[in-house]
């Protein structure tokens, strides 16, 4: 084979950035892979031909590895439908309530700092003839249950309400909702891409009737992610896909077994280090406070900072004229926090939400640390964070 013609001439091997930006997506963990790489070569068979030894070899490993996403969750093995990841499994969840129970049953409660996949899911279900309720947060970014409780009518199908936000890293208080959501017998959906691995969740102590996942979020591979169908009480859908009807109806498609495996072995590992795992990001992202706010002033944090992913910050700087530091920091890998702020220049529906202000709200920085992160390279982030924010303050006018 030729030379990959990337390795450039005159071009010098680069220092890559710290990454800090766990919350778009995670590396895969070199135990997922290693656990992946035979089922791409010599165990490469369709696990829907149960026929011969090949499709039942591939058949096995996706049940070992749906149990394993079932047991992260505290569900069934059953009751989790393998997808693509938890864009096509929020549209699931309420495209599929909708096809399934939408006549007389015809409102929605979501809230106004959902993913865009599901407010946009919510949205084209409105176009549809769907009434929709997006509930308010509070300024720490939490949602009342009671507003909740208050939103619900006769015709209420579901309430879909995110485990944890992807911008601000807030936790919303499921077990209550779905407390509220059993009693009137609404169907309770959450989008757990963030929080999955990350936190303990518990779908019957929670009363969640369907929650989305995906592996990418969580050292396994992209692509694949789950939703979970509750089957007591029953939970039907109408497929969004037709075909050989797999995935027990509800997701026609042949599975990526090297994919579904990969996600299993993700399940598996963030299940069994999840509590020293959790107290080790804490701590690194308390560091990462604590290391700014001694050299700093006029730093916010957008978004509860007690119910709250351990490995997430959101900041805002104040005396910066509005200007976003992250475009000083190239050896930082961090985000604004959603990924269209930075293309379209519309200020965060997220930070919106929580009330922050102009300019405050473009100053937002995402932090967020992961299981290959550093002490070395949190300190490393706070003293260049700290440094470009000074330097923004010496140039604004006060
Ligand atoms: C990343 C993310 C999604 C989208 O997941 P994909 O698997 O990338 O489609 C949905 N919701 C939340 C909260 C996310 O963080």
């Amino acid at each position: 084979m030729s030379k990959p013609a990337t390795a450039a001439v005159g071009v010098a091997p680069q220092r890559r950035p710290v990454y800090l930006d766990y919350q778009a997506t995670t590396p895969t963990d070199p135990r997922v892979v290693a656990e992946m790489l035979p089922f791409f070569t010599e165990k490469f068979g369709n696990p829907h031909s149960e026929g011969h030894a090949f499709g039942r070899e591939a058949e096995e490993a996706v049940e070992t590895a749906r149990r394993q996403v079932a047991d992260l969750i505290g569900a069934e093995a059953r009751e989790i439908v393998f997808t693509s990841g938890a864009t096509e499994s929020n549209n699931l969840a309420l495209k599929g309530l909708a096809g399934f129970y939408g006549e007389g049953r015809d409102h929605i409660v979501t809230v106004a700092t959902e993913h865009k996949c599901v407010l946009e899911t919510v949205r084209q279900l409105e176009r549809e003839g769907f009434s929709a309720t997006f509930l308010p947060v509070a300024a720490d970014g939490l949602i009342d249950p009671a507003a909740v409780a208050a939103t619900l009518t006769g015709r209420t199908l579901a309430v879909s309400v995110m485990a944890a936000n992807n911008e601000i890293g807030v936790v919303q208080p499921l077990a209550e909702i779905g407390r509220i959501c059993r009693e009137r017998q609404v169907f309770f959906h959450t989008d757990a891409a963030q929080a999955a691995g990350e936190i303990p969740l518990n779908v019957g102590a929670m009363n969640v009737d369907l929650m989305s996942l995906t592996a990418h979020k969580m050292y396994g591979p992209m692509g694949i992610g789950a939703l979970y169908v509750r089957r007591r009480p029953r939970v039907r859908l109408a497929p969004q896909m037709s075909g050989g009807g797999q995935e027990r109806g509800m997701r026609s498609g042949t599975l990526p077994a090297p994919l579904c495996v990969g996600f299993g072995a993700a399940c598996s590992l963030a299940a069994a280090g999840m509590e020293a795992e959790s107290r080790r990001l804490g701590r690194l992202r308390d560091r990462f406070l604590d290391r700014l706010r001694a050299r700093l002033d006029g730093v916010s944090v957008n978004g509860s900072l007690t119910a709250r992913l351990p490995g997430n910050l959101n900041l805002g700087f104040a005396g910066i004229g509005g200007e976003n530091p992250i475009g000083r920091l190239p050896d930082l890998a961090l985000s604004t926090g959603s990924a269209c702020t930075s293309a379209s220049l519309e200020p965060s529906h997220v930070l919106t939400a929580i009330g922050v202000e102009e300019p405050l709200i473009r100053t937002a920085i995402r932090f967020s640390v992961g299981r290959t992160t550093t002490e070395e390279e949190v300190d490393y982030a706070a003293g260049r964070v700290a440094e470009e924010v000074e330097a923004l303050r010496r140039r604004s006018p006060a």
